[in-house]
């Protein structure tokens, strides 16, 4: 008699979790996907650092001290607990001021902390002790990046023999660029010895590498889409760790972020003026001229606005645009941009704007209430990445019925569906060669579409926000690649009792 199923409980580990603290995309996975977890009734619970500029106050203090050893001796830590917004997701916050009360995640802009591998290994060794502190047992240990990473390499070897040692081990890429490299004789500093210095661990040419230990103890690997999934095993997307990637291919799955279709609901939007669904879209017209209007632009219904926000980094392929923008603004359009990150770009785009008011605008910050009028008063979405591990920002766009211009890599090919001039078919309009004139050429057939055959932008925009991006299919996928890991470690199913 074969005793029955139960749901996976899960500890979340990351070193972001939207809203408390988000620089990216694995914030919003971290604040997103642990609720869909509880939604198909798996116990996840979260594990963050309490970062400064989070609301102490509103957290509850828990009772004693967590006991958090490190190279130097024992940190004494305090827990508060508080949830992920509308849910029942308990989010713990390790507090330790020495480390996470700072005024940036992991550096000041373009720079890291020069004792961010002390810092992330207290958050993975800590979250483990909280583990144990609060009894719970998870049946996996979900973690995230590089920040992360020893995680799965504590459950292999100073968990042995205790609790937490049955738990498998899941490590997700949020982007295989960031691998937590360090100097090779820092080893001591996440309390492993030197033994573990070696060439199927976390020597990586020369250097002490993070990702590369935890791509070969955690049991299960997974990325933000299958198109990434397979790009990363090769030397063009791998970042030099594709040969790691393709001795585990088998262990290796893409799934494809959801979105908070709460957040992000253009029906229901506090930081629009005026909410709109597919069967309506009247309300993205106002939100339109809206968005001009904000951008000190010509209010003008019929000149189309392409929107782009994002990290003014390469990664973004912002340069590119740079190198077609006097092309691109020699058209009848307008372009809105909303981003921080490497000063050039944030000049170069700030000055531009100051020139060109008829059509380009740029806002160099991070506003969150900005980037939803954006996705919702634009009628295009520009993306010309890279490399995209899966991004959201075009997901949203989709939602808002504003239609992608994205280069054909990574999540942006699983999410984006091409464009076909001859049925009107698709979502949007994609492109393979990273250059400056295939990117205008896509912009300009973009833009075409838009006078030529405005029926088949209407049509996108209404198949487009028809797509369901929601977390709950990638929970689903979540909760199989859980029982996986199990399985694995386990070597039999995950059963109740
Ligand atoms: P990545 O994680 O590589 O930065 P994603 O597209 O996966 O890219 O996620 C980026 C997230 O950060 C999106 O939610 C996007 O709207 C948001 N974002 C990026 N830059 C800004 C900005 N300057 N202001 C507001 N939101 C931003």
């Amino acid at each position: 008699m074969s005793a029955s199923p139960r749901s996976p409980k899960v500890l979340f580990v990351s070193s972001e979790v939207a809203p408390f603290a988000k620089t990216g995309g694995l914030g919003d996975v971290a604040g997103s996907l642990p609720k869909a977890l509880r939604r198909r009734g798996m116990d996840a619970r979260v594990v963050m650092p309490l970062y400064a500029g989070i609301d102490w106050d509103s957290l509850e203090r828990l009772e004693g001290s967590l006991h958090v050893p490190m190279w130097w001796g024992v940190a004494h830590a305090s827990v508060r607990l508080g949830y992920l917004p509308r849910s029942d997701v308990p989010v713990y916050f390790l507090e330790y001021h020495r480390y996470f009360d700072r005024p940036h995640l992991y550096g000041p802009p373009g720079e890291a902390y020069g004792d961010n591998l002390e810092r992330f290994t207290f958050l993975s060794r800590g979250a483990l002790e909280l583990a144990k502190a609060l009894a719970f047992h998870p049946d996996v240990i979900h973690a995230n990046d590089w920040q992360t990473a020893l995680v799965p390499v504590y459950v292999n070897t100073v968990e042995w023999a205790r609790p937490l040692h049955g738990a498998a081990t899941v490590y997700s890429i949020h982007n295989m660029a960031y691998q937590g490299v360090t100097d090779g004789g820092a080893l001591f500093v996440a309390g492993l010895g030197q033994e573990h210095y070696n060439a199927a661990e976390f020597e990586h040419f020369g250097a002490l590498n993070l990702a590369k230990a935890a791509l070969r103890h955690a049991n299960v690997l997974s990325t933000v889409s299958p198109t990434y999934a397979r790009e990363i095993q090769t030397p063009a997307l791998g970042c030099g760790l594709d040969g790691v990637l393709r001795e585990r291919s088998g262990d290796l799955f893409g799934i494809l972020n959801g979105i908070d279709v709460e957040e992000w609901d253009p029906a229901n939007d506090p930081y629009i003026p005026e909410g709109f669904s597919a069967d309506d879209l009247a309300g993205k017209e106002v939100d339109k001229a809206a968005l001009q209007h904000e951008a000190r632009l010509p209010v003008n219904p019929h000149v189309p606005v392409f929107g782009l926000i994002g990290r003014l980094t390469s990664q973004k392929g912002f340069d590119v645009l740079a190198h077609c923008l006097d092309r691109l603004l020699s058209w009848d359009l307008q372009i809105v941009l909303l981003g921080t990150g490497d000063r050039e770009a944030e000049h170069f785009f700030g000055t531009l704007s100051a020139r060109r008011p008829d059509r380009f605008k740029a806002w160099i910050g991070f506003d969150h209430g900005l980037a939803h009028r954006i996705e919702a008063g634009a009628d295009f979405f520009v993306m010309p990445s890279r490399f995209e591990p899966c991004g959201l920002n075009q997901m949203y766009s989709l939602r808002y019925g504003t239609l992608p211009v994205v280069r054909a890599t990574g999540g942006l090919v699983d999410t984006v569906r091409p464009y076909r001039e001859d049925t009107g078919e698709g979502t949007g309009f994609l492109f393979g060669d990273l250059s400056p004139e295939a990117l205008a050429n896509t912009i300009g057939w973009a833009l075409s579409t838009w006078y030529d055959r405005p029926e088949h932008v209407l049509a996108m925009r209404r198949r487009a926000m028809a797509q369901d991006f929601s977390w709950d299919h990638a929970a689903e996928a979540y909760e199989r690649l859980y029982r996986e890991a199990y399985r694995r470690r386990r070597g039999h199913e995950l059963h109740a009792g």
